[in-house]
């Protein structure tokens, strides 16, 4: 049997398996929503950025083509100083050394086109660069070691005032403020994903314990029962699934303790039946020890008496003859697999039978037996001998608890089924005691009930029982008693 106490391991409890699930999916969740979250944000404001430095680098681009053509340049490099400090971007105009007319020298702004191929740190942008020079218009992001940083950098041609690029504005910034932004947002996914954390840990608490709670109650109720306390109930009532297998437990229980009753019942009927079946073969053994005793002590003389001792001898043997045959017959018939044989039995002959034998006894108490019967064949299927003694406990009981001169009424009929009565005008039996009449060993205390066992009635039942009969008493104290048999008909095939 399982012990009482055995404790559940920590990481086999149903909450601790349930947070796991939660946590996981929360930190999944967090962690997707993170990505999606920096991918997002920095393809906008990338982009946002990208598109705002073009429009300046092209805006550079415009003032540098006109001061080219109208030969300006005078108010020209304030312009850009200026420019710069709006946005915090750095600003560079570098000449095409290539070009027919190349921008004049004090034209260029923050590096020459010899500083990108001598600075080790410019030459990675000679690419973007030359791409310009050639006419288009790009950008570039990635991480610069003078601004010790990440940096986007746009290049944009600027055209003379012919199609000749004569040189290009480079417009560069850091990013940095961008993954500022980025890890500050991280930080608070993060919090609050530890928030979610905490707050599902007393969801699940919560959730859990109202799991658990039903479910080690029904573990108690499981245990008592195996116990052998059925009368334990789990006392739970909901709608859910835990509610059906709780009321499932209940109703186990009830079962249980049903069969117990039951057991303990039979037990208790098995116990009755042997101290019954010892008593009533004790009473006569020991009257006929006590007379053995006293022929063979010969103190008795008298033949009549003798004779006397002899005939009671005699008697209490017959009786206890007639005890244990009885007592064959029925525990032959309880036997589930005991089969009778069965042939087609004409009652009216089982009946003509009975009333001859029973004549003798009859006719001492001066008995009349009438018997009336709707016809003169009323088949059954069975044995004939088990229903001519079926039918011979119940006359001789209404013989035995009539009085002188009274008559007993037997009726056969024949309807659908067979239905056979026979009725006394004796003394009745108590409501109280009709219910156990056919029980083993029970039995009338009356004088003129001396020599019953009180199994004659309980053979009765078995022997209809195997004939798939039924038998009712209707009986009045005082007035009478009637036995009812109903026996299906056997029909003749023709
Ligand atoms: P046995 O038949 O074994 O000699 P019994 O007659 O006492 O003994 P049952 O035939 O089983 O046993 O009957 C049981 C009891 O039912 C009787 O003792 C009696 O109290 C009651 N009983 C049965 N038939 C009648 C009846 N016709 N009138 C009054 N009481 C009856
Ligand atoms: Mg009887």
């Amino acid at each position: 049997m399982a012990k009482k106490k055995e404790k559940i391991r920590v990481y086999n409890r149903l909450f601790f398996k349930l947070y796991l699930n939660y946590a996981v999916m929360l930190l999944i969740t967090a962690l997707l929503i993170s990505l999606i979250f920096i991918r997002l944000f920095t393809n906008v404001t990338t982009g946002n950025i990208l598109k705002e430095m073009k429009e300046q680098a092209k805006v550079v681009s415009g003032i540098t083509k006109e001061s080219v053509i109208n030969e300006r340049t005078d108010q020209y490099i304030e312009l850009l100083q200026r420019l710069e400090q709006i946005n915090d971007w750095d600003i560079w105009v570098i000449s095409n050394p290539e070009a027919a007319m190349p921008l004049d020298y004090d034209m260029e702004y923050g590096a020459t086109y010899e500083d990108f191929e001598d600075t080790p740190e410019l030459v990675g942008y000679l690419e973007l660069l030359h791409s310009a020079f050639e006419g288009n218009v790009n950008s570039e992001q990635k991480y610069d070691e003078i601004y010790e940083g990440q940096t986007i950098t746009v290049a944009y041609p600027v055209y003379g005032d012919s199609d000749f690029v004569v040189g290009v504005v480079m417009v560069k910034t850091l990013v940095e403020e961008q993954q500022e932004i980025v890890s500050s947002s991280l930080t608070v996914i993060l919090i609050s994903s530890a928030v979610a954390l905490g707050i599902s840990f007393v969801i699940v608490i919560l959730f859990t314990t109202g799991l658990s709670i039903p479910i080690s109650r029904m573990r108690a109720t499981a245990l008592e029962l195996a116990a052998g306390n059925y009368k334990s109930k789990t006392g739970i009532s909901r709608d859910d699934e835990i509610g059906d297998l709780a009321n499932t437990v209940d109703i186990l229980s009830d079962k249980l303790l049903e069969n117990d009753i039951e057991r303990k019942k039979l037990d208790q009927m098995r116990f009755d039946f042997f101290a019954n079946v010892s008593h009533e073969l004790r009473t006569p053994i020991t009257v006929i020890r006590a007379y053995t005793e006293t022929l063979a002590d010969g103190v008795v003389s008298d033949m009549e008496q003798i004779d006397q001792y002899y005939n009671r001898m005699l008697s209490e043997c017959k009786s206890m003859e007639r005890l244990i045959a009885d007592l064959l017959a029925l525990s032959k018939m309880q036997n589930p697999d005991f089969t009778i044989e069965k042939e087609p039995v004409n009652l009216v002959q089982v009946f003509d039978d009975i009333i001859r034998s029973a004549g003798a006894i009859a006719e001492k108490k001066n008995i009349s037996i009438e018997v009336t019967k709707n016809e003169p064949l009323m088949m059954v299927l069975g044995d004939y001998d088990r229903l001519r003694q079926m039918f011979m406990v119940i006359l001789d009981n209404a013989i035995k608890f009539s009085k002188e001169n009274q008559t007993v009424h037997i009726n056969l009929s024949n309807t659908d089924k067979i239905r056979v009565s026979i009725k006394d005008q004796g003394i009745g039996i108590d409501v109280s005691d009709i219910n156990y009449i056919f029980e083993k060993f029970y039995k009338s205390n009356l004088r003129q009930n001396a020599s019953g066992t009180g199994l004659g009635l309980a053979i009765a039942k078995q022997i209809s029982l195997k004939h798939e009969g039924d038998i009712e008493v209707i009986s009045a104290p005082g007035e009478g008693t009637e036995f009812i048999f109903t026996l299906p008909q056997y029909r003749m095939e023709l």
